[in-house]
């Protein structure tokens, strides 16, 4: 018998999303609920070594849900990669009296959270917070859609000033391993092409593309490109490459950085955030360890932490044609 489940504790961890505060509120609140006392940890698994906790009721989570960011800080924290480390956090969750944890962050996070629980058996549950979408085991991260939504508008924006100018701009946007950010945004964008890590056009492609749409009566364009798109060595490199192979554009370059994470999280975000912090909670309470919580076919379902850290995301491939179509 799993022993019964009296006090929680959330931490989040990694890069933060929008949508973490609306996570963290509904972890605290469905405690509340349930009668279980809730900690909440400060800066991830930092805090969880150092002990840094704090006790969170109901009203200690009021006026978060909107507020982008996580009130209880994230971090990257090396020394619970090491043995000792995990091993300081162990004595601190023994000592506060905490009976599982749970971790709202990437698959980094998780995979400390399953390290953690097969050393100690100590019950874990994971929430994925991040906005590249890029973690099995759910159709939606926490902090994507919002991410989606901030790109958009700032790609509509410099479309203006792209059409003012008959300019073709690269726009950057984050994803490292995967282009769930730049495919989506690249179709609600109207851009002319997307670069993304799992396809590569090729320099030559991408010129040959940009021609065309030139010649068939466009004056300005924009290109998505995915931060660890392939085609070129960085986006400047891209840039330099088109400047020198193409006349008629003037050429810019847009680094969208970190304005991605932030921001106030959507509509979708928020309702995500509470399901899945409903379903984290109950999921310990019910004796379950060791899934992170996701959204599959507009339900919440478990997927084994393992199976979530080790499993590819897939890109929607549909998304490129259908991009392909429009930029006729
Ligand atoms: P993001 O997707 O934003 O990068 P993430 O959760 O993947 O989020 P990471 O920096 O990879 O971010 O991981 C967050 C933290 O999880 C690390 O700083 C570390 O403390 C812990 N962690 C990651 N990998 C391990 C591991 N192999 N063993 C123990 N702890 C780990």
């Amino acid at each position: 018998m799993p022993k019964a489940i009296k006090k929680l504790a959330v931490l989040t961890s990694g890069g933060d999303s929008p949508g973490m505060n609306a996570a963290i509120r509904s972890v605290v609140r469905t405690c509340a609920y349930h009668n279980i006392e809730c900690l909440g940890v400060y800066r991830g698994y930092e805090g969880l070594i150092e002990g840094d906790f704090k006790p969170m009721d109901a009203r200690s989570v009021k006026g978060i849900i909107n507020k982008g960011g996580t009130i209880l800080k994230s971090a990257r924290s090396k020394e619970f990669r090491t043995v000792e480390g995990r091993q300081k956090a162990f004595k601190q969750v023994v000592d506060a009296d905490i009976d599982g944890l749970v971790v709202v962050g990437g698959d980094g996070s998780f995979t400390g959270a399953l390290i953690f629980n097969q050393e100690f058996d100590f019950p874990v549950m994971g929430i994925p917070g991040t906005i590249d979408n890029d973690i099995y085991g759910t159709s939606h991260t926490l902090g994507f859609d919002t991410a989606l939504n901030t790109v958009v508008d700032a790609i509509d924006k410099i479309r203006d000033t792209a059409s003012s100018h008959n300019r073709l701009f690269f726009v950057e946007v984050m994803g490292r391993d995967v282009g769930h950010i730049a495919l989506n945004v690249g179709v609600a964008g109207g851009a002319e092409e997307i670069l993304i890590p799992e396809e590569d056009l090729g320099l030559d492609r991408l010129v040959e593309s940009l021609n065309r749409s030139r010649t068939s009566g466009k004056t300005s364009s924009i290109v998505i490109v995915a931060e660890g798109d392939k085609i070129g060595k960085n986006i400047f490199e891209l840039k330099d490459y088109v400047d020198e192979n193409m006349e008629g554009y003037d050429v810019r370059v847009s680094v969208l950085g970190h304005m991605q994470r932030g921001g106030a999280p959507s509509c979708f975000d928020r309702v995500l955030a509470s399901r899945m912090g409903v379903k984290a909670v109950e999921s310990l309470l019910d004796g379950e360890t060791n899934y992170m919580v996701g959204l599959l076919d507009n339900k919440m379902e478990l997927t084994p932490l393992d199976k979530a850290i080790k499993g590819k995301s897939k890109i929607n491939l549909e998304l490129l044609r259908v991009s392909d179509i429009m930029s006729t």
